[in-house]
């Protein structure tokens, strides 16, 4: 920990609480964090700081695609790791939330991991952009443990909203441990949490309609759901927000249930209704076999 506040000092660089910069100071945690790398897999971190997570993946022989915001870390970080790392750190600077993926594409087809100890503001805004093809096969993050509720948040929970549901359509939580504020520096007012999320075999992304009709739901998440439906604005979105209340209503699901009584599984049928509705020949193959 004196380490980390000597380094600090030296770059002249006073921890901002609006970047989030609470850095890993405990071995154990970095460890665990890095553990599924391998080398010559490809990792995007979010954040890397003073490097304490990105040394340890250059180390597994993985190559790394790093972004960070601060441009006295980033400087630090070029002049140190990517040295002595040369064509395994790929490290731009820049915001996260625009750049979701570091320097990969949207067009990269390659499979990636993304490790990262999430500067708090930008949790739910990354995973926003995140969640869009390509996926990562894996994550393992570092939030607060207020964000993993959310982020966690299972069925019939007052925390459940649209991350939940978006994260749960594409991954499943395996591994879950606190993190004590102890672990950072300087030490966070609250407990953080370590995440690993898998890839489901079947992941489901929202696009745009089947998005903002989430967010609307949960939005108006006091009304029920034939309620809030009824209130949708936009012309563009009524048939399928329509169209889907009625098969849940179809397969036995309470249309005066709250949204965030829907499982992961009524919300995702959203999405595949929105794909149906916009590639009539995939819904003339379904409307053979009902997908439900
Ligand atoms: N990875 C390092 C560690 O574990 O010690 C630092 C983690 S610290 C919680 C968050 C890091 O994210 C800081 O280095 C901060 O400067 C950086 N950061 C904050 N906002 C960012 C953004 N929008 N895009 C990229 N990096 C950001």
């Amino acid at each position: 920990m004196g380490q980390v506040a000597d380094l600090l000092r030296s770059l002249a660089v006073r921890p901002s609480k609006a970047l989030g910069q609470n850095f890993l100071v405990d071995g154990a945690v970095a460890r665990r964090s890095v553990a599924a790398v391998g080398p010559g897999d490809r990792v995007v971190e979010i954040g890397p700081g003073l490097g304490a997570l990105t040394e340890r993946l250059l180390e597994t022989g993985a190559e790394v695609h790093a972004i960070e915001l601060d441009w006295r870390l980033f400087a630090f970080l070029r002049a140190g790791l990517a040295e002595r790392f040369p064509g395994k750190l790929f490290l731009i600077q820049g915001d996260a939330v625009k750049l979701p993926r570091a320097d990969l594409s949207e067009g990269d087809r390659e499979p990636y991991a993304v490790v990262a100890n999430l500067p708090y503001a930008i949790t739910s805004p990354w995973l926003d952009a995140l969640l869009q093809q390509p996926l990562p096969q894996s994550m393992v993050l570092l939030v607060q443990l207020e964000a993993a509720d959310r982020i966690l948040a299972p069925e019939c929970s007052r925390d459940r909203g649209a991350i939940a549901v978006r994260v749960g359509s594409a991954f499943q939580c395996v591994e879950l441990h606190q993190i004590a504020p102890s672990c950072f520096y300087p030490r966070p007012r609250v407990r953080s949490a370590l995440l690993r999320l898998c890839r489901r075999p079947d992941p489901v992304l929202f696009s745009s309609p089947a998005r903002r009709i989430l967010r609307h739901c949960f939005h108006v998440r006091r009304k029920q759901l034939r309620t809030s439906v009824a209130a949708i604005g936009d012309p563009a979105l009524r048939p399928l927000a329509e169209r889907w209340l009625a098969e849940l209503q179809g397969a036995g699901v309470d249309p005066l249930a709250r949204p965030e009584d829907l499982s992961v599984d009524n919300w995702r049928r959203l999405e595949e209704i929105n794909f149906h509705l916009q590639s009539p020949a995939a819904d003339a193959k379904s409307a053979r076999g009902s997908p439900w």
